[in-house]
């Protein structure tokens, strides 16, 4: 296959939806470990990934966000890591077949190193087990996503350059303060995350989680007037959760979220998916828009792929 830094030189490309939510719409209840049901719910798991084939996905993750060995071992399954990572890869490759892209989904081990926590040695070790697990069960790249922490996110990029041959995709949650600027729970802004988590390795860069499609196009114009020329990928919520009647829901329906699409490949987006809230109905309606939009306009009319 090729590269995702190739393809997204051609086109477009769109990733899929929300996991973690649409696990919980098919019974997962809290408390329970999302990654196990690789293997007790494995049918219920491949039906999620088929789901975001059939949508139209360029890409689908995996179903391992939460499976480092330190946010498994609440379950008392930290001696399952690596298998339930490589179970995660297997049932999305199955979905995916031969011509769709795998991303190996990897996210923050909940552990601050400047807390004292844990140590650099160990979260590596979390790290290489959970990148070398999907990569054993077949994912094309790692996607670690969620992070907040450029240090956590330096070490998990290189345990996962330096143990598998995967291209690596790193993006970070920001919110929106109240003078209007984005940034991490760390307080790291857009801006700050370039030029580490390149040096750093990754491939891809990006932004998920956190904030529907309006607020992620001043996120990705950060990011971009800091490199004209990384691929970014956007996994955007379907907006902000709203709790109604102790239900959390999601405001953004697929339609809004699929107008706004061609404002964030303006904004210099070249991946394109949804985070929680968002459904298969979303992702085939940005499908829709991005194939529309592209076929009447033109991709070097979208966004001026650097020459030099
Ligand atoms: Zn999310």
């Amino acid at each position: 296959m090729k590269l995702l830094k190739e393809l997204v030189k051609e086109k477009i490309l769109i990733s899929d939806g929300a996991w973690g939510t649409f696990l919980q719409e098919k019974g997962l209840k809290s408390g329970e470990c999302p990654e196990q049901w690789n293997k007790t719910h494995r049918n219920d798991v491949l039906e999620i990934a088929q789901s975001y084939i059939d949508a139209g996905a360029d890409m689908i993750e995996t179903n391992s966000f939460g499976g480092s060995s330190f946010k498994l071992d609440h379950y008392g399954l930290k001696e399952e890591c690596f298998e339930l990572n490589k179970l995660a890869a297997e049932i999305s490759r199955e979905a995916a077949g031969p011509d769709k892209i795998v991303l190996g989904s990897i996210g923050p081990t909940g552990k601050f190193l400047m807390m004292g926590d844990v140590t650099e040695e160990e979260l590596y070790e979390s790290f290489k087990l959970q990148a070398t697990g999907l990569s054993e069960g077949g994912a094309d790249a790692i996607c670690i996503e969620t992070f907040y922490a450029i240090d956590e996110a330096e070490i998990a990029i290189r345990a996962s350059k330096e143990n598998t041959d995967l291209e690596v995709i790193a993006t970070f949650t920001f919110e929106k303060a109240p003078d209007g600027k984005f940034h991490t729970m760390m307080g790291v802004a857009p801006g700050d995350i370039v030029e580490p988590l390149i040096s750093a390795g990754a491939d891809i860069i990006g932004t998920n989680c956190g904030n529907g499609f309006e607020n992620m196009i001043g996120i990705i114009e950060e990011i971009r007037s800091n490199n004209a020329t990384i691929p970014i990928l956007v996994h955007a919520n379907a907006g902000l959760p709203l709790v109604e009647d102790g239900e959390t829901k999601f405001p953004d329906t697929p339609e809004f979220m699929a107008e706004l699409a061609p404002k964030l490949i303006n904004a210099g987006a070249n991946i394109i998916g949804g985070c929680c809230g968002t459904t298969p109905a979303h992702i085939k309606a940005i499908k829709a828009t991005v194939t529309r939009t592209l076929s009447q306009v033109g991709i070097s009319r979208m966004f001026s792929i650097p020459s030099c």
